[in-house]
């Protein structure tokens, strides 16, 4: 089986990525034949300069890394080293009516975030549909804000294949878990690197651990007194708690809420303890691979070969069946 996932590289990679893409992405390099990439593209729709963007990319390569994807086992690659994921986007723009585009809610979501409305962010769609149908892609794990863009991506391939033939595309299915669907970030919305509403997997090396617990302390909650009962239902504390913590200290934490006596900030300490605790090997691994640069570079180099052999097959066939060839 075919799996591909990508990350863009927007910003520090936040733990609605590693749930949503990266925690599966891990799981199932074991079940399949697994390309993951960086969105290097992708992240031109909202970037803020080329330095900036460089430094993202690099910060990913060593994230996929230091989260256990495994060039043994998964070709991990960046977009833009296979550029012809351009034609194919193309091509499928030509079959892509403008009303799916216009119904986006990414786009509509970034643009009201108040990013400028360019036809690139219109069009990323296409382009993601692009990035999956290049490879055979057959299984795709993503959060369920990308669900949307997943079936943009069935539709397409649908659409060519009609037109052109079955079998010029293969229409691949979604994986979204259920329980880690949507994180929420601090503020409740979509937790989002460009909401600036995150909390780091490894925070950068110019936060500390205090700033951190900082961040967690700002965890949007509602204003019960201390001595009341707390409302368990959609609260982010617990939410967030759940994605770390045992069983047993969710159902403490929960019955804590429902006693009331204890202040949010017990309840937020508890959560940054659980969260520092789980990251923590990936924080040791993340620093092992920043002192070896090298090898980060020398595995997005031979990944970027792997993927372009795959690419070059399926970018034939589609030439040949639209009439390019
Ligand atoms: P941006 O704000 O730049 O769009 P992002 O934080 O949404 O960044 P992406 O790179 O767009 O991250 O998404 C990478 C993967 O992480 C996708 O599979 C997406 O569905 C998943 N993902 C992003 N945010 C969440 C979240 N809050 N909960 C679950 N999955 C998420
Ligand atoms: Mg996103």
């Amino acid at each position: 089986m075919r799996i591909l996932t990508g990350l863009q590289p927007s910003g520090k990679l936040h733990i609605g990525n590693y749930f949503g893409a990266m925690q599966p992405a891990v799981q199932l390099q074991d079940q399949g034949d697994a390309f993951y990439f960086i969105a290097d593209y992708h992240a031109m729709t909202t970037m803020e300069n080329a330095a900036t963007h460089r430094e993202n990319v690099k910060n990913l390569a060593i994230d996929f890394l230091a989260c256990g994807l495994d060039p043994e086992k998964a070709t991990i690659f960046r977009q833009s080293d296979v550029p012809e994921v351009n034609e194919l986007a193309w091509i499928l723009s030509t079959v892509c009516p403008m009303g799916l585009l216009e119904r986006a809610h990414s786009y509509k979501d970034k643009v009201a975030k108040g990013f400028d409305a360019n036809h690139a962010l219109f069009a990323y769609p296409a382009l993601m549909a692009a990035d999956i149908l290049l490879y055979d892609a057959e299984l795709v794990p993503v959060g369920k804000d990308q669900k949307q863009h997943l079936e943009i991506t069935r539709d397409l391939a649908g659409k060519i294949n009609d037109r052109f033939g079955e079998g010029t595309l293969v229409v691949p299915e979604v994986q979204i878990k259920e329980n880690t669907a949507v994180v929420p970030g601090l503020d409740g919305q979509k937790m989002s690197k460009s909401y600036h509403n995150t909390l780091p997997i490894c925070p950068p090396d110019t936060m500390t651990q205090k700033q951190v617990r900082k961040l967690v302390m700002k965890v949007k909650t509602d204003s019960t007194p201390v001595e009341d009962p707390k409302p368990t239902e959609g609260s982010i504390v617990i939410d967030l708690y759940k994605l770390f913590a045992s069983e047993a200290d969710v159902e403490k934490m929960i019955a804590d809420h429902q006693a009331g006596g204890i202040g949010y900030g017990d309840f937020k300490q508890r959560l940054f303890d659980a969260y520092w605790e789980y990251f923590a090997p990936i924080r040791a691994k993340r620093a092992e691979l920043e002192n070896n640069l090298d090898y980060v570079n020398q595995v997005i180099a031979q990944g970027a070969e792997k993927a372009r052999a795959e690419s070059t097959k399926v970018l034939d066939r589609v030439r040949k069946a639209v009439g390019l060839r």
